[in-house]
């Protein structure tokens, strides 16, 4: 088994922060893009057959008519594609609204500058491009076209032709009135789903608010049941102080007693008798220790558990602990043995309270083992004391770790308990530890092989102690 020794890290416990996916990248189309792929689905053959009723009586290559037709069917899907694929949607469908803004300028120039379907042309795309992004894509869109406009008529020197056919005219107003009528219905539906969501977001703002009523009630009635379980536990706490206090004054006169009567104070005592009263002597002793660590807890859970601090040698310390011990260890035949780092600083804790916990961990240790041996280990390190008991004693199931150290809480009773015991100690232990500003644990164990407990203090004293220390010294300078 590995067995820890003084400046490894082993009572620490390292948690590590799980780091998640990061967040998927959820694309969401401008509701503009929907709008101009219906409008161009529509809108673009209408202004390119504007086009074809004029150029059909005029030479027009075969590419230009290609290039029409490309505008008329496939642009519509291509744009829309374009703002689909693009991280922005709403750029892309803006980008897209100046090439049809440049497209119809250039249509203009194909149709003669004929003064109707020029400016149907001109305040078709002209509103969609409002329709889209207001007063600043308007002005773009406009210079678009303007320029395109302005390129188109010095290419052909300023010459504007003023017949129109009737049909080119009537096909102009159409291409008008339609994009006039898409845009508005556009307006409408798009109106329509503004006050539905809403209403939507207005309903869930209403859950939310009923969600939040309960939870603040549900979280009154947790504060309510925690304060009455806090008055409950502190009454507990009270009566068992003061029922311990009543106990230990007739058992300290029980054993005082039997001690005295064992003396022969009173006269000889019979063999037979001294046996009993032996006995006595040793059940009463018992529950003296046990009403005592009942005491030392419900002292500790009613916070009246005051510290006695002042400096101390750690080593003095742990070295009269094991003594204390020694008959035990060598009643069982266990070896015992103890480690001390040479030239420890001394510790600011209670000298009394850490000689129980040592007494704690040491005789639990040796009572749990049946044979081999216990090593105690004590050092000081940068800003603590580590002191471990290592034991070679039946170890600890995994189950059970953190079970033992919990009030009137063992181990594997079938084990344990013939061993006696209470379940409290380590309970107590560990609550003194903590109240010095240390950590007391179970560092490693293997069942059938041994366990090794330890616990840390810091170098500084208790956190009480080590909060008044700067105050302290300040006043002193
Ligand atoms: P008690 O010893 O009075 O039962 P403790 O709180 O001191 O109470 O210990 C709780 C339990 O932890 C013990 O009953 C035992 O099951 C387990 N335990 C403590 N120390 C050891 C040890 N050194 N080896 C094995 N088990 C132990």
């Amino acid at each position: 088994m590995h067995r820890p020794v003084c400046g490894e890290d082993s009572l620490s416990n390292l948690t590590s922060e799980a780091i998640g996916p990061p967040p998927v990248d959820e694309r969401r189309l401008h509701p503009m893009v929907r709008v101009n792929r219906i409008v161009r689905t529509i809108g673009c053959p209408l202004a390119v057959f504007v086009v074809v009723t004029v150029r059909v009586d005029e030479p027009t290559p075969a590419w230009m008519w290609a290039a029409l037709a490309a505008y008329a069917f496939a642009w519509p899907q291509a744009a829309h594609g374009l703002a689909r694929l693009s991280r922005d949607s709403k750029r892309a469908a803006q980008l897209c609204l100046m090439f049809d803004c440049a497209v119809f300028g250039a249509f203009a120039t194909l149709i003669s500058y004929r003064l109707v379907p020029t400016i149907a042309l001109a305040t078709g795309i002209l509103t969609a491009v409002t329709s889209g992004g207001g007063v600043p894509l308007f002005l773009a869109g406009a210079s678009t076209l303007g320029v395109v406009f302005v390129a188109g008529m010095l290419a052909v020197d300023w010459q504007v032709a003023t017949q129109t056919a009737l049909v080119t005219i009537v096909l102009s107003l159409a291409l008008a009135f339609l994009f006039q009528w898409l845009l508005a219905f556009q307006g409408f539906h798009l109106a329509r789903e503004l006050a539905q969501r809403r209403r939507q977001i207005e309903e869930q703002s209403a859950q939310i608010l009923a969600q939040n009523e309960a939870l603040e009630t549900a979280m009154r009635h947790a504060e309510e049941a925690r304060q009455a379980m806090a008055a409950a536990n502190l009454a507990k706490s009270r009566f068992l102080a003061n029922m311990s206090h009543e106990l230990r004054t007739p058992l300290n006169a029980i054993i005082g007693y039997t001690e005295l009567i064992l003396d022969a104070t009173y006269g000889e005592v019979p063999e037979r008798v001294r046996g009993t009263l032996q006995r006595v002597e040793r059940s009463g002793r018992h529950l003296l220790a046990l009403i005592n660590e009942v005491l030392d807890l419900s002292k500790i859970e009613a916070g009246q558990l005051k510290l006695d601090v002042a400096p101390f040698a750690l080593a003095e310390t742990v070295t009269a602990a094991v003594t204390s011990l020694e008959s035990l260890a060598r009643e069982k035949g266990l070896k015992l043995e103890t480690q001390l780092a040479p030239g420890m600083p001394q510790v600011t804790g209670d000298e009394r309270r850490i000689t129980q916990v040592l007494v704690n961990l040491i005789g639990n240790a040796i009572k749990f083992t049946d044979a081999g041996e216990v090593e105690v280990r004590a050092c000081a390190e940068a800003s603590r004391f580590t002191v471990s008991v290592r034991d070679t004693g039946p170890g600890v199931a995994h189950e059970f770790r953190s079970r033992i150290f919990e009030e009137f809480q063992q181990a594997d009773t079938s084990t344990t308990r013939p061993k006696g015991g209470s379940g409290l100690g380590l309970a107590i232990a560990k609550r003194i530890v903590e109240m010095h500003g240390g950590t007391l644990a179970l560092i490693e164990s293997e069942v059938g092989k041994g366990s090794t407990f330890g616990f840390t203090l810091p170098l500084a004293g208790p956190p009480s102690i080590a909060a008044a220390q700067p105050a302290a010294s300040a006043e002193a300078t």
